[in-house]
């Protein structure tokens, strides 16, 4: 079974429809809430919410601060956090992948929705760092670049 208590959080206030606002990350920072995991009882405490990368950091007892998206952490998928789901990442940070398409650098690496692994590189050709790529298309047949460098994402300031 699995349950997180997110009732006494802050809400945005209530919409048109008289329903409840949905939670207001940035004031939940600081608050702690509680957690059943199977059977894994705890509390996790917010530490930090980026609104710019959708993203909660979280803390559970002395482990790591975790970053989770706020739509995996009220499903209460955190079996990563705890340790319960180990499904290694396969390249390392500051792994180089260059050849005739491509020339990233690793910088960063998360786990997204459905135990996706994504890494976030730095394009040397463009300078761009803000790319995001899932590993089975940065492994795969297709060798997938940068997305600025092929006109995919427009980012400001670079042509
Ligand atoms: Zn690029």
């Amino acid at each position: 079974m699995r349950k997180i208590f997110l009732n006494d959080l802050p809400k945005w206030g209530k919409n048109n429809n008289g329903n409840e606002g949905t939670i207001n990350w940035r004031a939940s920072i600081g608050c702690c809430v509680k957690f059943q995991y199977n059977d894994i009882k705890g509390e996790i405490v917010i530490v930090d919410y980026k609104s710019k990368e959708q993203r909660l950091y979280i803390q559970y007892q002395d482990k790591d601060i975790f970053k989770i998206h706020p739509s995996s952490f009220t499903r209460c998928a955190l079996g990563r956090l705890l340790g319960i789901v180990t499904d290694e990442f396969k390249v390392k940070i500051g792994t180089h992948f260059k050849n005739d398409k491509r020339d990233l650098i690793i910088i960063s690496r998360e786990y997204r929705i459905n135990n996706r692994k994504w890494y976030q590189y730095r394009c040397n050709i463009c300078n761009w760092d803000e790319g995001w790529v899932e590993e089975n298309s940065l492994l795969g047949k297709r060798k997938q670049g940068c997305s600025c460098c092929r006109g995919l994402t427009v980012v400001e300031g670079i042509k």
